[in-house]
C-alpha cells in the first residue's frame, strides 16, 4: 500500500496574511460589495479597523448585517455615550503583577505575551489597554514573578494575541516558562487560527509536542460562519493539544437559541469544545452588543435543552476585582 501523502504546509504563509490585513474601511466595502450608503460608519481612528482577508472570505456579500462583518465593523454606535460602559471594565489595572502579568485567578498567571492581535474585535474588553506599557520584549521580564510564585501550576498566555508572535519568538517564551518547576500547564487564548487558518502549522504543532508543559488552546469563536472546512482541516495539523473555545454573546450577532446551536455542533465538527459563553464586558465603545441578563439567562436555558450537556457552553461574566469569571446562574 502506498502510504497517503500529508500535505505539506507553508509554514510562514500566514504572516504575510497578518501583514495583508484589511485595515482600510473602504477597502472591506468593495471586497463585500457594498457603500458607505449601507452602514453608519464612526469617525473614530481610537481602535482602527483590522480584519484578514481569510476572515472577510466567509462573510456573505451585500449583507451589512452579515454576523461576521458586525464584529470588525467600526460602527457610529461606538461613539454613543454610555455612562455605565467604561475603559477598563474588569480593573485589570489593580491585577498587574508586574511588567505584562497579570494575576486574576488562582494558580493561573496570565502573561499579555503581545498587545497586538490579526483582528480587531468592537467588542473588545482590552480594547482602552495601554499595551505600549506592557511589552514584553525579548527578555521576558515578568517571567521572574511566576518563578518566584510555587502556587502558580499554569501559565495563560493572552494579548494581544499570542499566535501573532513568530514561532521562534514563542518557542524561547515556551522555553523561559518550561524551565519553571512548577508551571504544569500552558493555555494560549487565541483568535488566530480562526481569522488565518494557516497560522496552524506542523511547527506550531511540534512546539506544543515539544515542550514538557500541557498545551491547552482556548479559542474564539462567536458564531458558527467563522468555522469553515478550511479552518476545521487546519485545526487537525496541532494533532491532540484539546482544543475549547470561548464566545462573547453578542446583540444581532449571535444571540438567538439557533445560532448558539449551530456554534456549538459546528465546533464539535471541528474537535473544538464549547467552553464559555461570556456576558459582554462593560467597556466604552460596544455597549451597542449587550445582551440583557434575563435575555441570557433564557438563552442559555434554551440551548441546554436542545443539546448535550457537553456541547453547552458555561454562562459567565467577569465581575471586576473577582477571583475568576462568575457563573450567571439560571
Ligand atoms: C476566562 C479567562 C481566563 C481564565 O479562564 P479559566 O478557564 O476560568 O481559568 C484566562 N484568560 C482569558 C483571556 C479569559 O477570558
Ligand atoms: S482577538 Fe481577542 S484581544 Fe484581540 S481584539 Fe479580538 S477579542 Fe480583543
Amino acid at each position: 500500500m502506498i502510504p497517503a501523502k500529508t500535505q505539506p504546509t507553508n509554514d510562514e504563509a500566514w504572516r504575510d496574511e497578518l501583514r495583508d490585513v484589511i485595515t482600510d474601511v473602504d477597502d472591506l466595502l468593495t471586497v463585500l460589495a457594498l457603500t458607505r450608503d449601507d452602514v453608519e460608519l464612526t469617525s473614530s481612528r481610537e481602535f482602527p479597523l483590522r480584519v484578514p482577508r481569510s476572515f472577510v472570505g466567509r462573510m456573505r456579500r451585500g449583507d451589512p448585517q452579515d454576523p461576521l462583518l458586525r464584529q470588525v465593523l467600526p460602527l457610529r454606535a461606538e461613539d454613543d455615550e454610555t455612562p455605565d460602559f467604561v475603559l477598563d471594565p474588569l480593573e485589570e489595572a489593580d491585577a498587574i503583577a508586574a511588567r505584562g502579568v497579570l494575576q486574576k485567578y488562582q494558580g493561573r498567571v496570565l502573561i499579555i505575551a503581545t498587545g497586538a492581535c490579526a483582528v480587531h474585535c468592537r467588542y473588545c474588553f482590552r480594547r482602552h489597554f495601554p499595551y505600549d506599557a506592557h511589552r514584553q520584549g525579548s527578555r521576558f521580564p515578568g517571567i521572574d514573578v511566576i518563578a518566584d510564585d510555587p502556587s502558580i501550576s499554569e501559565v495563560i498566555l493572552s494579548g494581544g494575541d499570542p499566535l501573532v508572535l513568530t514561532d521562534a519568538h514563542l518557542e524561547r517564551l515556551i522555553e523561559r516558562i518550561q524551565a519553571i518547576p512548577h508551571v504544569k500547564r500552558l493555555r494560549l487564548h487565541t483568535r488566530v487560527p480562526v481569522v488565518i487558518p494557516s497560522r496552524a502549522t506542523e511547527t506550531l504543532a511540534r512546539i506544543f509536542d515539544a515542550t514538557r508543559l500541557s498545551v491547552v488552546v482556548v479559542l474564539h469563536t462567536n458564531h458558527s460562519n467563522e468555522i469553515d472546512a478550511n479552518v476545521a482541516q487546519r485545526l487537525k495539523i496541532l494533532g491532540t493539544v484539546p482544543l475549547f473555545n470561548q464566545s462573547v454573546l453578542l446583540r444581532g450577532i449571535n444571540d438567538d437559541a439557533k445560532a448558539l446551536i449551530d456554534l456549538s455542533e459546528t465546533l464539535f465538527e471541528a474537535r473544538i469544545i464549547p467552553y464559555y459563553l461570556h456576558l459582554p464586558d462593560r467597556v466604552a465603545g460596544a455597549a451597542h452588543f449587550d445582551v440583557p441578563v434575563e435575555r441570557a439567562i433564557a438563552l442559555h436555558r434554551e440551548i441546554s435543552a436542545a443539546l448535550p450537556g457537553y456541547l453547552v457552553p458555561r454562562l459567565v461574566r467577569e465581575t471586576p476585582g473577582a477571583d475568576g469569571k462568575s457563573p450567571v446562574s439560571i
